[in-house]
């Protein structure tokens, strides 16, 4: 199925996603792929675990808890900073207790359970 540029009307090759003319992105399939996350998924990982590691953040390392959960990127930040100077430690960890922390999937972390 041919598709056309909605800017200069040239044909777009199969699969681009921009103009090979004009360089306008093209609508339509580019989303296909996009995570879909169902409000009743809930992260594999332990809210218990990630609260005490979060808690190791108020009197000695920062950060664990983000790296747990696969957050790896702001947990080396949190560890360089030291949880960007406590306040970050104190949101994750508020967000913990509320139930509304996600991993890296973008979960929230519900499970208190830690075998
Ligand atoms: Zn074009």
């Amino acid at each position: 199925m041919a598709r056309f540029c909605s800017q200069c009307g040239t044909e777009i090759p199969e699969g681009a996603q921009f103009c090979p003319k004009c360089g306008a992105k093209v609508g339509g399939a580019a989303t296909s792929d996009a995570k879909i996350v169902r409000p009743d998924e809930k992260s594999d990982k332990s809210r218990g675990i990630a609260t005490i590691l979060c808690a190791l953040g108020f009197v000695c390392v920062a950060g664990i808890h983000r790296i747990y959960v696969g957050k790896v990127g702001t947990g080396i930040l949190w560890l360089l900073t030291g949880g960007l100077f406590s306040i970050g430690t104190i949101v994750d960890f508020v967000t913990l207790l509320t139930g509304d922390f996600t991993d890296i999937n973008g979960l929230k972390v519900t499970d208190w359970k830690m075998d």
